[in-house]
């Protein structure tokens, strides 16, 4: 039972959910002392560090689960990730410890790969040129060799018409999710590297562990934020809740239009913020065959160039499992997910047709689309710096009136509290909800 449910029977008592609406209560008091909005990675971390610090904090979240953009997919009979898949940087990433600690296997997404295939429907660059020109644009991200100016990555590797431009589009697409004149090439810059580990029973099944024992309202949107007074007071369909302060970790897509109300309007700095954060369309889609492997050894990649602007990769059958998920980002993902999810697991299926024969039609079982730039609570796979705007996720991150703190992958960034690479992941979002925690508590 809730905090926030035992006050409210005891000094009123009235059994209170927050499908309740309407329940007095005494002006000076807080229901909790932080509402933390969204049960994503950063949420969870918010909530967990707040309940180890001895706050009582209430998670409120829009969706039916827990997890937010780290969502382990069951539907199609086997478990896939349909948002994020890997540890990043492992040997710093707050999951790792988490997942030995809860018992999940982790491994090396190397071990699994089955290789590699190029398909180009479109003509050269040849796959070697493509090699090259990836290892070229790697090092000119390279910190170590010189400052990285803030401008987008196309202008970074001398514009499209550059030897390395292919290259820097697909990394730009398939890694960052956007198109490379859209991202600034020192927000990229930023992040940590390091090598990957993937979760055997998902990383969605991880986030979902870590969830546990936390007093979560789950298909309870907020839809506004009151800091007029002391603390704030938030809003949902089924009541308002009263708290010294509030963590926000929804996606900044979801802000961006508008999707939380706050009153008074918020500092120019955080909407400057706001605004120069875009969001990328990384997607995937999952494909369930009835056993048949069309000779590919478990782990094998294809890839599938359509054109310079459009490409498919497909991962097929990792962990043996009967899923083939396709992955595709900019604006080609955008023209798919407008499709909706029959036409778009319909041109999937015919672009793995192509790579495979037209077997592939008949030991198809069902698909399903992951499209997260028209997902509601999500509007975009995740953030990055805008061309100029290096330092949005650092303004974002600045509490508002000591009352509400970002917190999530978009400020897992440079200047969120100390210098850190962790933008776009769960293992930054999950640093960055504990560090908001960590902040609220040392006021008092
Ligand atoms: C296709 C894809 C692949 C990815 N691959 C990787 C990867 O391999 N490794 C990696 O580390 N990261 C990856 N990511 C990024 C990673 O998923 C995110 O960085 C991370 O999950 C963000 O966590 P968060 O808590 O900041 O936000 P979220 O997980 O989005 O959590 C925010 C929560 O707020 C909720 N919400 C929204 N609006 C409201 C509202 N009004 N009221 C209440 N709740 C609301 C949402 O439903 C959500 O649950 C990937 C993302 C995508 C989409």
């Amino acid at each position: 039972m809730s905090p926030l449910m035992s006050r409210r029977q005891a000094v009123a008592g009235l059994a209170f959910t927050v499908g309740l609406p309407g329940v007095l209560r005494a002006q000076d008091a807080f229901d909790v002392d932080v509402v933390v909005v969204g049960a994503g990675a950063a949420g969870v971390a918010a909530a967990q560090e707040l309940r180890r610090l001895g706050k009582r904090a209430l998670v409120l979240e829009a969706r039916g689960r827990v997890g937010g953009r780290v969502h382990t997919d069951r539907s199609l009979g086997a478990p896939w990730d349909a948002g994020a898949l890997y540890i990043h940087w492992s040997d710093r990433n707050p999951w790792t410890e988490m997942a030995a600690r809860f018992g999940f296997q982790t491994v090396d997404p190397s071990t699994l790969s089955g290789g590699m295939r190029f398909f180009d429907f479109s003509g050269p660059p040849d796959p070697r040129q493509r090699r090259g020109g990836f290892w070229l644009v790697q090092q000119m991200f390279d910190t170590d060799h010189e400052p990285v100016p803030d401008v987008s990555i196309l202008e970074r590797v001398g514009g499209p018409a550059s030897e390395v431009a292919e290259a820097a589009m697909a990394l730009s697409r398939m890694s960052l999710g956007d198109e490379p004149e859209r991202i600034s090439a020192l927000d990229y810059a930023r992040l940590w590297a390091g090598d990957d580990l993937v979760v055997r029973q998902g990383y969605g099944a991880l986030v979902e562990r870590a969830a546990q024992g936390l007093d979560v309202r789950l298909s309870t949107p907020v839809t506004a934020i009151d800091w007029s007074g002391a603390g704030v007071r938030v809003s949902t369909a089924a009541g308002v809740i009263a708290a010294r302060a509030a963590i926000v970790t929804v996606p900044v897509g979801v802000l961006q239009r508008g999707g939380v109300r706050f009153t008074p309007e918020l500092p120019q700095r955080t909407r400057d913020g706001l605004a120069g954060l875009g969001m990328g369309a990384l997607s995937k889609i999952a494909l369930r065959f009835n056993g048949e492997r069309f000779g590919l050894a478990p782990g094998t990649d294809l890839w599938a160039r359509l054109g310079a602007r459009r490409s498919f990769n497909f991962e097929c059958f990792t962990w043996d499992r009967d899923i083939v998920i396709a992955f595709f980002g900019g604006d080609h993902a955008r023209e798919i997910i407008s499709l909706g999810e029959a036409g778009a697991v319909r041109l999937a299926l015919e672009e793995f047709k192509r790579l495979v024969g037209p077997q592939a039609e008949r030991a198809f079982v069902g698909g399903r689309l992951a499209g997260w730039a028209a997902d509601p609570w999500a509007m975009g796979a995740y953030s990055h710096a805008l061309p100029g705007h290096a330092d949005a996720r650092a303004r974002l991150a600045e509490p508002v009136g000591d009352r509400i703190w970002f917190a999530g992958e978009a400020t897992a960034g440079w200047g969120a509290g100390e210098d850190f690479g962790g933008a776009m992941t769960a293992g930054g979002a999950w640093i960055a909800g504990a560090a908001a925690a960590r902040a609220i508590v040392a006021l008092g």
